[in-house]
């Protein structure tokens, strides 16, 4: 039996999941089995966020399992590959493979003291330049500072190296490998505050910054390596482990943005835009954040990456909050009923605004409000700010000087939306490309690990379904008169707040 498929492992903030891709010998990839199960969310004060480790890992297992019996067998497959959400801190005991405390998410604030006192203390410029980070408790390092004083004993255990810490993609290759491999990938090291950008390596004086053991702390590793073996009695054979990366830089990977310009933008209920900007990193002045896009088979490639707070949340409170549609698909067909927004513009900046803005306290807001104006404008309003903000994310890349994008590939729930994406691609000057498959995230750990274990002899070729492709096609004036009034928006929304005019 030809062992031609890879099983991906999609761990995400809201599910796990696992895929089987046949690979053909022409290097295209087809998903022939999934398995996804729900994962629990706690919240067990204001602003915190945990998962339970010991959870993700019998989700991880019980899927896995259901995708290898599914399509066909063990024997069908070459290698795993791994794509997590990033940022997320586990600690475990080393003995007995147990997590010592709940997940901390990425979307938990509890350590925002810490970042604050050290950007207080004169240090964000350090650390930004050393990892491309601002100083903010979404990063790593002040979550495992946090888990090891609150488990009793654990900093004198980990002196003792008897407990680990990872990220998610860290524990999953821990618990995979039965305790055999303590490894992480070097995209989700970056993600930590605590890895050199430049060397990929961890930094002593970051660790001692943060007041992290780099005892605890997992060996970094190239995306496409080998990683380890899983423990033969999980699945019948010993499978490699030959592919992780972070979910957003698993995206690149799988949109096949791997030369500087390219780029990809994921629109869900917000919105991350990766851009890849070539083989050094660009630090950025806007607040952007630097990051490595991934690093394979002795190439590096670096990325900027900004994110949006509120994209398809926008439809969302359309149809719950506002209850001007029924479905979210109603919106392409209810903007197309006016001929243009009427002069009315919304601000989506339900939890404030994210980059390049960075204003925690901003609010939604809508101007330009006549007594013409009906749902429709509000649906409109809402479907351009997804483009308006792309730009803005586009015009901060410009002024860091990363270099020019070719064109901008998209995924996620939104860009079911024809007029959003037409709309995109006219006010951000870009061709905007849709790829027929859209699984990137689980897609671009496939094809790490494809290419990982010998399977693909390259690590992207184009897949043979042509994308949906829309070209811009709207005059100078227009989209200067557009973005013009969206600034104007932008500015309302963050003075009204009380924010600085920016
Ligand atoms: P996530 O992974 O963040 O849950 P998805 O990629 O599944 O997000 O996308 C879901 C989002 O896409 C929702 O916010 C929804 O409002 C939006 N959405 C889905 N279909 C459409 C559509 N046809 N037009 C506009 N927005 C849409």
């Amino acid at each position: 039996m030809q062992a031609n498929m890879i099983l991906a492992i999609d761990q995400g903030t809201t599910s796990t999941r696992a895929i089987a891709f046949e690979v053909t010998p022409q290097g295209a990839f087809s998903a022939v089995a999934v398995s996804q199960i729900e994962l629990a969310q706690h919240f067990p004060q204001s602003g915190w966020v945990e998962h339970d480790a010991a959870e993700i890992w019998r989700a991880t297992l019980q899927t896995c399992r259901e995708v290898v019996r599914k399509a066909g067998g063990v024997d069908r497959f070459a290698a795993v590959g791994i794509t997590n959400q990033r940022e997320t801190s586990v600690l475990w005991d080393a003995t007995t493979g147990e997590p010592l405390h709940r997940a901390i998410v990425w979307q938990d604030r509890r350590t925002a003291d810490v970042t604050t006192r050290l950007a207080a203390e004169g240090h964000e410029a350090a650390v930004q330049a050393a990892t491309g980070l601002i100083l903010d408790p979404y990063f790593s390092a002040s979550k495992y500072a946090w888990l090891l004083d609150a488990v009793p004993g654990a900093r004198e255990r980990a002196a003792r190296g008897e407990v680990k810490l990872g990220t998610i993609d860290a524990w999953l290759i821990w618990k995979l490998t039965g305790g055999a491999s303590h490894v992480t990938d070097a995209t989700n090291a970056s993600r930590t505050s605590l890895m050199d950008l430049s060397t990929l390596q961890w930094r002593e004086d970051l660790c001692d910054l943060f007041n992290v053991p780099m005892k605890a702390l997992p060996d970094i590793r190239g995306c496409a390596d080998h990683l380890g073996d899983c423990d033969a009695s999980l699945f019948g054979r010993a499978l490699p482990i030959h592919g992780a990366a972070g979910d957003q830089q698993a995206a690149l990977v799988g949109h096949g943005a791997l030369k500087a310009g390219d780029a990809k933008i994921t629109y869900g209920t917000g919105a991350f835009l990766v851009a890849n900007v070539g083989e050094a990193p660009v630090a950025s002045t806007s607040r952007l954040l630097g990051t490595l896009g991934y690093a394979a088979d002795g190439h590096v490639a670096y990325a900027l990456e900004g994110s949006i707070f509120s994209a398809g949340s926008a439809i969302q409170w359309l149809r719950d909050g506002l209850k001007v549609i029924s479905d979210s698909r109603q919106s392409e067909a209810m903007a197309q009923t006016l001929k243009d927004n009427g002069g009315v513009y919304l601000v989506p900046g339900f939890t404030g605004l994210g980059a390049p803005w960075w204003q925690p306290e901003a609010r939604g807001t809508v101007i330009g409000l006549t007594r013409d104006s009906g749902p429709a404008h509000f649906v409109r309003a809402a479907l351009e700010s997804l483009a308006y903000q792309t730009r803005d994310l586009l015009d901060a890349l410009k002024k860091d000087g990363a270099p020019s994008l070719t064109r901008l590939k998209v995924d996620g729930g939104v860009t079911a939306n024809a007029f959003a994406m037409q709309f995109v691609a006219d006010i951000c000057e870009l061709e905007v490309e849709r790829p027929a498959f859209q699984e990137m995230t689980a897609m671009g750990a496939a094809r790490l690990a494809a290419f990982g274990v010998g399977l693909t002899a390259e690590l992207w070729t184009a897949p043979a379904e042509a994308p949906a492709v829309w070209r811009p096609r709207m005059g100078d004036e227009e989209r200067a008169r557009l973005l013009k009034g969206w600034r104007g928006a932008v500015k309302a929304a963050i003075i009204a707040a009380g924010g600085d005019e920016p």
